[in-house]
């Protein structure tokens, strides 16, 4: 039999490759106009389209895209000025929107997308609702495993979010997880999604770059 190179875990149409085993979709973007053209083919004009809050749709520009299009935009971080009530509507909208986009904070060298959520507004609606979830993944987010996930998320991810999203959080001191019982705590929903029950409901958009943390 042949042995396997360990390079092969991270090569991107290896892990396309696995993804679609698992009855998702993938596809690779080799820059940020190549992912908006990709995102051109997933989003027709008049869908309802929601985004879970994330770094990598700001940077990659598909937040800006989103609301250029001739779509109904469910706009979480406008709906924000409008208070706790209207960010409510615009999450439980997304439930049965059209599409909704999103990034992820791992995705395991099997094709396995690991998230973590304080609310748990962005895992439930990865898990079930929107018609089709189209996630976004940087190539600094690929991770050997489940375990490896976790680790970079106590170690990196959490921590540098609480950071961004000023809480009031002992990790923004020392720069990785304490456990901590805040109440600002992020760390509280967990999913693993090994496969898509509906095949080809999530699509993951592998970039061939760095995005988001
Ligand atoms: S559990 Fe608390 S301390 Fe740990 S990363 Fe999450 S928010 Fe930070």
């Amino acid at each position: 039999m042949a042995k396997k190179n360990v390079t092969d875990d991270f090569s991107l149409e290896k892990i396309a490759e696995r993804l679609r085993s698992n009855r998702m979709d993938a596809y690779i973007a080799s820059n940020p106009d190549s992912l908006l053209s990709i995102m051109d083919e997933l989003i027709s004009d008049d869908m309802t389209v929601a985004n879970g809050g994330s770094v990598t749709l700001s940077e990659t520009g598909v937040i800006e895209y989103l609301r250029g299009r001739r779509i109904n935009f469910l706009d979480k971080e406008k709906a924000r000025a409008d208070g706790v009530e209207a960010v409510r509507n615009v999450e439980l909208g997304a439930f049965s929107a059209d599409a909704y986009v999103m990034s992820t904070n791992a995705l395991t060298s099997k094709g396995w997308l690991y998230n973590v959520d304080g609310k748990g507004n962005r895992v439930a609606a990865l898990v079930y609702g929107p018609k089709s979830v189209i996630v976004i993944c940087g190539k600094n987010k690929l991770v050997k495993s489940v375990k490896a996930a976790h680790k970079r998320l106590k170690s990196y991810t959490a921590p540098a979010n609480c950071e961004r999203l000023a809480l009031k959080t002992p990790c923004v001191r020392t720069k990785t997880c304490m456990d901590c019982s805040s109440n600002d705590r992020i760390c509280n929903a967990y999913t693993v999604v090994r496969k898509s029950n509906i095949k080809g409901r999530i699509k993951v958009i592998l970039l061939d770059f760095e995005a988001g943390y």
